[in-house]
């Protein structure tokens, strides 16, 4: 059943030249120790579907860490070696890493008086994974080099743009593939197909979420609300009532996702113009996800999920005080209030607040100077300490906040722009203490 064809043209047409040599290199190197060698999963779905993707699986028919380490060498690289999983991982000088897994050799336990049957390597690693299309490899042994292999049909399902699990019993062996079908589906805008949305009907109805750790659900949720538009992802998973299921709060209403789509927006404008630091999604996203919930709720819903306890009191303190600030920014007026008074509101929050008032703020004045504080009043540091205030005989005590603040508010507001005018002032200010 497994439909061969060679692919290097297309490996050649949208793989960088470097990236093909090394993966030919790679292909002769496990050659020369007898071993097989496949690239696999996501970077061969990805090729098929000309989307670019850096993130390199290999699976070696032999020993994978043995391979690794061989690999690394010829490439100035490190290994990370798991031995219980016969895994490593190559990471190169420039930080960029690879996956090496190790196919075993498995015998296939058939019932009743049947022989076992032995699969190749490659299809027992191939079988175990989630979703057809995520079960491709490519061969790159030398002779074979660039032959796909495909034994369960993932060709005709990205034609078909159809999600699909292997067998029947996939959701009931992990559950989390539900939630991985799901984001799969929205990011391809693929459909989930008949058959595996019954299954994931029936791994519903046998509750399979109830003994599943929240760990492994809230890592899937992470990885959901890293996608592009996670809102689709959640909308479907509300659909099959699968939000439901992981908790009776989680529960998306019309508010809700007016703001989770309004998120989206905020933080692909931050992600365009800026790069540090990066936005953590489930940060950003729960903020709009726990909206209108009482505090208790929120932490009941984050407790489900196992997160963290000092991660649960960050989500909700930061809650709080995008309460306050809130309250604080509608009573902000043009002329009245200054930047400063922005500056004080939001430097204690962590940026997924700041990015979820921009979302709840829909004035456009309010926006313009959460944007103005994220692109430069958030960056405004003292050019003056308290060693200068020391030298200029303050004594010690609160004194030194209070006067470093007061001096911080002068420089956003523009009215101290240097060293020589905040030193001026720092002076004035002593003296009138
Ligand atoms: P992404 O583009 O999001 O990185 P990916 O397909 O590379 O997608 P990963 O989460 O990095 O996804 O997983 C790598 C591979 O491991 C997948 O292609 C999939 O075949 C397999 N895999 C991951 N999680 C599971 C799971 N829960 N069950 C079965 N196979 C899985």
């Amino acid at each position: 059943r497994n439909r061969e064809r060679s692919i290097v043209s297309v490996m050649r047409e949208r793989l960088p030249r470097p990236l093909v040599e090394m993966l030919r290199g790679a292909g002769e190197l496990a050659q020369s120790l007898g071993y097989g060698v496949y690239a696999v999963g996501g970077f061969v779905r990805d090729l098929l579907l000309a989307r670019p993707n850096m993130d390199l699986d290999l699976v070696v028919e032999g020993d994978g860490i043995a391979f690794a380490r061989a690999f690394a060498e010829q490439h100035n690289a490190r290994v990370k070696a798991h031995h219980k999983f016969k895994t490593a991982v190559v990471i190169f000088p420039d930080n960029t890493r690879i996956d090496v897994a190790t196919a075993r050799l498995e015998y296939y336990e058939r019932p009743a008086a049947l022989p076992t049957v032995q699969l190749s390597s490659i299809k027992m690693d191939l079988y175990r994974r989630d979703f057809t299309v995520n079960a491709l490899a490519v061969n790159l042994t030398p002779g074979s080099f660039g032959t796909l292999v495909d034994f369960f049909g993932a060709q005709r399902d990205i034609k078909g743009r159809n999600i699909r699990v292997l067998h029947s019993l996939s959701f009931v062996e992990d559950p989390t593939r539900i939630l991985r079908a799901v984001r799969f589906e929205r990011r391809f805008e693929f459909q989930i197909g008949g058959q595996t949305l019954r299954l994931i009907k029936n791994a519903l109805q046998l509750n399979l979420f109830n003994r599943l750790s929240g760990a492994r659900i809230f890592h899937e949720l992470q990885l959901i609300m890293e996608e592009e538009h996670p809102t689709d992802c959640l909308k479907r998973l509300q659909e099959l009532k699968v939000l439901q299921a992981i908790h009776p709060l989680f529960q998306l209403t019309a508010k809700r996702i007016d703001i989770l789509e309004e998120l989206e927006k905020v933080r692909t404008l931050y992600t365009l113009l800026y790069v540090e630091p990066p936005v953590t999604g489930w940060k950003l996203f729960f903020q709009g996800l726990t909206m209108n919930m009482e505090r208790n709720e929120a932490a009941q819903l984050l407790r489900r999920l196992g997160v963290a306890p000092r991660e649960e009191r960050e989500h909700l303190s930061t809650r709080e005080m995008v309460g306050k600030a809130l309250g604080k920014l509608m009573q902000w007026r043009e002329g009245v209030s200054r930047p400063s008074d922005i500056y004080f509101a939001l430097e204690r929050l962590p940026l997924e607040g700041v990015l979820f008032l921009m979302a709840k703020s829909r004035k456009d004045a309010v926006r313009k100077h959460i944007s103005q504080y994220l692109t430069t009043w958030r960056f405004h540091t003292l050019e003056v300490s308290g060693t200068d205030l020391k030298q200029l005989g303050l004594s010690p005590g609160p004194d030194y906040t209070r006067i470093l603040r007061r001096i911080l508010a002068a420089a956003i507001d523009g009215e101290a722009p240097g060293r020589e005018d905040q030193l001026a002032m720092a002076a004035r200010l002593v003296k009138m203490r």
